[in-house]
């Protein structure tokens, strides 16, 4: 039997949180092994922001994360600014741009932002090992990774296997499993920065619209957001819905103002002009695209033309009360919500409070950024957060 490889850490997952950290701990002299399932490091990097990766915001605040403890992700956010991540690509010379709202992405593609963590672990003396399965995890002291590489060892074990999202690109459960061998607990997770299902009868009404969009601002559980819905097939998506799945949980209606800042039944109320369908649709479509318009105004007529039913037409447009039957499940997921639990965590390194040398970082934690480059700002900081603690 081959003598193990021993480290003084072993990193499970190289993804933006793994290799992060990795490359923390490396430069600071500490024999890190990076083991990762796939053939290759960091997937889903390449496939983030349409092949363009969004890999960070420059108004990040803790305010874009979702976690049971809102505080929690602020010490971690603070010692690892967007700045510094900015000055690394900035080192490698990849071009970026602001898209927009703070959202930075490269101007070529994701594989720059990949190229560049594997150079850093280069550089870092970091080991990387991909195709390695991980068969099992104990704790006989120091932990001991056995692995369809090799046996592994090393005092401190850091999971960063991310979240539930895209299976097809090599997510999988081990975080929360591995959580639950060691008594570490976990909050349900749930997709997240994902699509919304209509229930039966909205999707008859709507679905032959699929691809109209609209600016809107879709609200739920005290969150709105102002940007594009689209139509699908099946039910609703664009950045406004993506972004209030994070909020929603199952059976809770949400509610989209279809004309935010416009007043869609004005002319009306001020002209002594007749009103008549004709001339409501006219303004309607001054305002929807002339599809989703003409179909909102054969679903929801104004009751009369009096003043009375004119505002009660203009409210609707302006609280459209729509009740998911589901979301579209982690196939189309950007993001899993939920996850290890923030109270097992020290805040500083992300350390197990329970279980010291075990650390969780990235999406795997109950962290989860709005959409905008926030989730790549949060694997980066928690990953630092690790690796500087190592
Ligand atoms: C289509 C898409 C586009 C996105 N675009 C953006 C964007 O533009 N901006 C943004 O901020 N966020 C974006 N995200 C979210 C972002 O990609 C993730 O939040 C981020 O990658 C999480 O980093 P992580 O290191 O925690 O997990 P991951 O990047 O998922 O890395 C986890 C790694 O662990 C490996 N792994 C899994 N199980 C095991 C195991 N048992 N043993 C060993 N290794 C394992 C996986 O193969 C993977 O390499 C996008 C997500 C998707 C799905």
């Amino acid at each position: 039997m081959p003598a193990p490889h021993s480290f003084d850490a072993l990193i499970l997952g190289g993804g933006a949180a793994g290799l992060m950290c990795a490359i923390e701990a490396g430069r600071r002299g500490r024999r890190v092994a990076v083991l990762e399932n796939a053939d290759r490091l960091g997937k889903k990097i390449l496939i983030s922001g349409g092949g363009r990766c969004n890999f960070t915001n420059l108004h990040c605040a803790p305010e874009n994360f979702l976690s049971a403890n809102p505080h929690f992700a602020k010490s971690a956010l603070a010692r690892y600014t967007p700045a510094y991540f900015i000055a690394l690509v900035e080192k490698h010379s990849i071009p970026y741009h602001e898209k927009t709202l703070g959202q930075l992405f490269c101007d070529r593609s994701a594989t720059d932002i990949l190229h560049m963590l594997e150079e850093e672990c280069r550089r870092a003396g970091v080991s990387i090992f991909t195709g390695t399965k991980v068969q099992e995890v104990s704790r006989p002291g120091g932990f001991a990774v056995r692995t369809s590489q090799g046996e592994f060892h090393a005092p401190s074990l850091v999971v960063a296997t991310g979240g539930l999202s895209i299976p097809k690109v090599g997510a999988t459960s081990f975080g929360y499993d591995l959580a639950r061998q060691f008594g570490v607990k976990i909050l349900a997770p749930r997709p997240g920065l994902v699509p919304l299902l209509f229930a039966a009868e909205d999707r008859l009404r709507y679905c032959d619209l699929a691809g109209v969009a609209a600016e809107v601002t879709a609200s739920c559980e005290g969150q709105s957001f102002r940007a594009k819905m689209l139509i699908t097939h099946r039910g609703l998506s664009g950045p406004a819905i993506l972004q209030i799945s994070s909020y929603w949980n199952d059976r809770q209606p949400i509610c989209v103002d279809l004309a935010p800042g416009r007043e869609v039944t004005a002319s009306f109320r001020d002209s002594k002009a007749p009103r008549s369908e004709g001339a409501l649709r006219s303004d309607l479509r001054k305002v929807l695209p002339h599809r989703l318009a003409d179909r909102w105004l054969e679903l929801h007529p104004p009751a009369a033309w009096t003043n009375a039913a004119l505002a009660a037409f203009e409210n609707d447009i302006h609280a459209w009360t729509v009740v998911p039957a589901g979301t579209e499940g982690y196939e189309k997921a950007e993001v899993t919500a939920g996850g290890i639990d923030t109270d097992e965590l020290s805040a500083k390194s992300m350390e197990c409070r329970k279980v010291p040398g075990l650390y969780f970082i990235g999406e795997v934690v109950d962290v989860t950024g709005q959409l905008g480059g926030f989730n790549f700002q949060w694997a980066w900081a928690s990953g630092a957060a690790a690796g500087r603690a190592l």
